[in-house]
């Protein structure tokens, strides 16, 4: 499984990627996020399933990345 996380997000010299101090308070520095998703299968019950998908918040670098206007 790929746990790895991105060395820095789409943004060119993104100054939140230059930084290992702050690790993304979404995803707790993993840069993966995994919810528990219900799932309905064919009797009406309810399931859960775990998914894992990229952290959209740090884009899977694992370092917090908030998102503060510049100006
Ligand atoms: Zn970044
Ligand atoms: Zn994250």
């Amino acid at each position: 499984m790929d746990t790895g996380t991105r060395a820095c997000c789409a943004l060119p010299d993104c100054p939140w990627c230059g930084r290992d101090d702050l690790a993304c308070h979404y995803c707790g520095g993993s840069g993966w996020w995994r919810p528990e998703m219900p799932v309905q299968d064919g009797d009406g019950m309810i399931t859960w399933r775990r998914v894992g998908e990229e952290c959209r918040m740090c884009a899977g670098t694992g370092k917090e990345h908030l998102h503060v206007a510049v100006g």
